[in-house]
């Protein structure tokens, strides 16, 4: 085939991918392959420099020790900035919105400077957000309503360069009290959701999918079992 094969990266699976996040990429894989492209996953370790020419890249959520190793590793090798600069899509899962902010603060009261893509800090609130949490996406172009787990101490607070995903309808989100959820700032989108996310919301995963191919839609996939999920998780 003469297609050019659209390279995924999944980042640092090894220490950040609590509650199976790294099925993210195997769904977006999947859906384009469902789709007649060619797809793989780039899986980039804690040994691994970032590369900065991959189409899309997904992080996922992790205790806070690891996701300090995370941290040092996205600053040491700075591909992923880069890659957000020049418009990559990025998904971030939970603890990687509060990486990619300014700064976080560990359960223990350490703060540690984040990457910097996201305008947005984290701090532990009194109580842990854990549970089932839905979401009415504010983010242009989703219409559907976004399901998911959660399960953080963070709170994250948004700076003005980045926008909520959406508005809370049950659950907590971000946790700071003004009813939002996840982070947006130009091709970065961070959210609390497990799931994980894209397995549960193919109207995510397909927008994710039209940014990293420059398209303004695809053809449907019509998968009942997905839908089922979906419905189930929605009523739970
Ligand atoms: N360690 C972070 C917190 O508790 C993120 C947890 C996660 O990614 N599930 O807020």
């Amino acid at each position: 085939m003469s297609e050019s094969t659209v390279r995924i990266g999944l980042v640092l699976p090894d220490v950040m991918g609590t509650y199976g996040d790294g099925g993210n990429a195997l769904v977006l894989r999947q859906r384009l392959r469902m789709r007649g492209h060619n797809a793989e996953i780039v899986e980039i370790g804690l040994n691994d420099p970032v590369p900065e020419s991959l189409d899309l890249y997904t992080l996922g959520g992790a205790e806070d020790a690891a996701q300090r190793l995370a941290t040092r590793h996205l600053q040491r090798y700075p591909g992923l900035q880069r890659a957000a600069e020049r418009g990559a899509p990025v998904l971030a899962i939970c603890a990687a919105i509060q990486v990619l902010g300014h700064w976080y603060e560990t359960s223990s009261g350490e703060r540690v400077d984040g990457v910097g893509i996201l305008d947005a800090t984290t701090s532990p609130q009194q109580t842990r957000a854990i549970g089932e949490i839905v979401i009415r996406p504010t983010l242009s172009g989703l219409t559907q309503p976004l399901t998911g787990f959660e399960n953080h101490r963070g709170g994250t607070t948004l700076g003005s360069d980045a926008t909520g995903l959406g508005r809370v309808d049950r659950g907590v989100g971000n946790g700071v009290g003004d009813g939002l959820e996840g982070a947006v700032q130009g091709s970065v989108i961070g959210t609390y959701l497990h799931g994980p996310v894209l397995a549960r919301n193919p109207e995510l995963a397909d927008h994710l999918l039209m940014r990293a191919l420059g398209v303004d839609s695809l053809p449907p996939l019509d998968l009942p079992e997905v839908d089922l999920l979906r419905q189930e998780r929605l009523r739970a």
